[in-house]
């Protein structure tokens, strides 16, 4: 029992500040004006996780490029089931963010979103089989249209020179090309949507503020024990409703809310570390996000890209992420959350789910092991030409995967999943991929999960209205053009010029 006073009362409570409690902000502000919102984040800066532009990769994921969204079965044949649905999933995200600026909630959407090709690059008979089979189902489907694909030498160069500078002719490699890819800097996104909301009524900030404690008094009610960092005065508030969007430390938080649906979940931190391009006419010479296919054993976010990134403004270049081992579960975190985390209904599942993931454990193992030379061998695969003192090693943002109870055992999920209590008073976000791209996908469904009546009765007609694609089937080409180009205007989408760097409409 605390002893402090209700110090506030509140409809809503967030945790965390990134791109997640936004997202949820925005959706719930436009649902329900007169909902009155506290967001509690623990760093004086606004997405200084995951959601910051150089913790994430930036990538609109729209299942055009990744690999790991399309597995080859047994059989040999490609199942694309998981890359249509994060295309799908993305749509809705380009729909939302077009409905915000037209509506003027967040202004100048080319500070967050640009157009960049999205690529697939592979070398080898094998894999290039697999690439054109691939291609040759995904381009028949309307979220797909325009992906070209190439295994001619002189046409790859042409869409991306720097990558087959000093590579032999004799070298079979084959390319996809989606140009209607998109380049996202989540971070600034994030600070765009809650800028907007200080506008709205009953929604307040507290930055520096760390949620410490979560849990339901007597009258059902949430209370959570918040530290304000400055003052180090402690304060409840309490809640008809809470979203931990506390990213890697989501898994901690909902543990001290003892939640029944908490138990059996554990989680396992992979830390990142990207190669950083300094040098101006390098990053001038690429126009493209270009990933590679996973190394054996390598967890699905670990698939090297080399990226076309627009940060503050500026174009970047930046090749990882490499993966790495660190038990803290934010990158501003302490090294004890790991540990934090172990409860007797856990240690299960985790256990077994290590023991199942040994290629992973070794995987990690080596790439923790690698020094800058190992990366710059790395990067060579990609770009032959490449010159160690042209890029600077910088750390990424954590992530935490899931671990849950499967049988007796555990398993090790790659995904996300919202965990809610049985009345939905309370849900948390776990995982991290496909992440950011599909923040909007994630929060309805968490809505729907937590408010079957109201979604139902009320929400669902407005997020339509919001958001033309949501909860409709099979929509075809045409619908897909249109939307794309109507979203395309409203972000108002644009490529990084070939030449000069200059953004240009597309
Ligand atoms: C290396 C890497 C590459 C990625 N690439 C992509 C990509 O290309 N595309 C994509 O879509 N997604 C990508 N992701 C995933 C994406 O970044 C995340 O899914 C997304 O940012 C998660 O947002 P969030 O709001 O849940 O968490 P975060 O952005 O981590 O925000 C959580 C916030 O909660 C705060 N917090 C934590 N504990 C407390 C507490 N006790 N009290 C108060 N505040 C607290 C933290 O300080 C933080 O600000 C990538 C992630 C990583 C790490």
């Amino acid at each position: 029992m605390s002893t402090e006073n209700v110090a506030d009362t509140k409809q809503v409570v967030l945790i965390g500040a990134g791109i997640m409690s936004a997202t949820l902000a925005t959706l719930l502000k436009k649902l329900n004006p007169g909902i009155s919102i506290s967001i509690f984040e623990k760093l004086d800066v606004i997405s200084g996780e995951s959601s910051n532009a150089t913790n994430n990769a930036g990538t609109g994921h729209s299942g055009f490029c990744e690999l790991n969204y399309t597995p080859q079965k047994e059989d040999g044949s490609v199942d694309i089931s998981k890359a249509i649905n994060v295309a799908k999933s993305f749509e809705l995200s380009r729909e939302f963010w077009s409905f915000l600026v037209k509506e003027k909630t967040i202004i100048n959407p080319q500070e967050f979103i640009q157009a960049v090709p999205h690529m697939s690059f592979v070398w080898g008979e094998e894999n290039i089989d697999f690439l054109k089979k691939r291609w040759e189902l995904l381009k028949e489907h309307p979220l797909f249209k325009g992906m070209e694909f190439s295994d001619d030498w002189d046409e790859i160069a042409s869409w991306i020179p720097l990558m087959m500078e000093n590579r032999s002719k004799e070298e079979k490699v084959a390319v996809t090309k989606m140009p209607a890819g998109t380049d996202v800097n989540f971070g600034e996104l994030t600070r765009k949507m809650l800028l907007g909301l200080f506008y709205e009524k009953e929604i307040d900030l507290h930055m520096a503020h760390e949620v410490k404690d979560i849990h339901r008094n007597s009258n059902g009610k949430w209370e959570v024990k918040v530290k304000n960092l400055t003052t180090k005065k402690k304060s409840i508030v309490e809640a008809d409703f809470v979203f931990v969007g506390a990213g890697g430390r989501a898994l901690n938080l909902l543990e001290k809310s003892k939640i029944e649906e908490i138990k059996g979940f554990g989680g396992f931190p992979v830390s990142g570390e990207w190669l950083v391009c300094n040098n101006e006419e390098v990053i001038k010479n690429h126009h493209a996000k270009v990933y590679g296919k996973a190394k054996v054993g390598a967890p699905p976010m670990s698939v090297p890209h080399l990226d076309t990134r627009l940060i503050n403004g500026k174009p970047s270049l930046l090749f990882g992420p490499f993966a790495g081992f660190s038990t803290k579960f934010l990158k501003n975190g302490s090294y004890w959350d790991f540990f934090d985390s172990m409860k007797k209904d856990n240690i299960g599942p985790m256990l077994s789910a290590g023991a199942q993931n040994i290629p992973l454990t070794r995987y990690l193992i080596e790439q923790v092991r690698q020094d800058k030379k190992d990366k710059i061998e790395s990067l060579r695969e990609y770009f032959p030409n490449a010159k160690s003192e042209d890029w600077d090693q910088k750390t990424a943002g954590q992530r935490v995967q899931v671990i849950k109870k499967s049988g007796r055992g555990g398993i090790l999920q790659f995904g996300t999943e919202v965990v809610s209590c049985k009345d939905g008073s309370l849900a948390g976000l776990l995982g991290a991929s496909p992440g950011a791209s599909t923040a909007v996908a994630i929060m309805i469904d968490l809505l729907q999960q937590c408010f079957p009546e109201k979604f139902e009765s009320e929400w669902k007609a407005k997020i339509q209205e919001m958001i033309p694609s949501y909860g409709k089937e099979n929509l075809d080409e045409a619908y897909y053009n249109e939307s794309r180009n109507k979203t395309a205007q409203a972000l108002g989408l644009s490529a990084i010029s070939e030449d000069e760097n200059i953004p240009v409409l597309r």
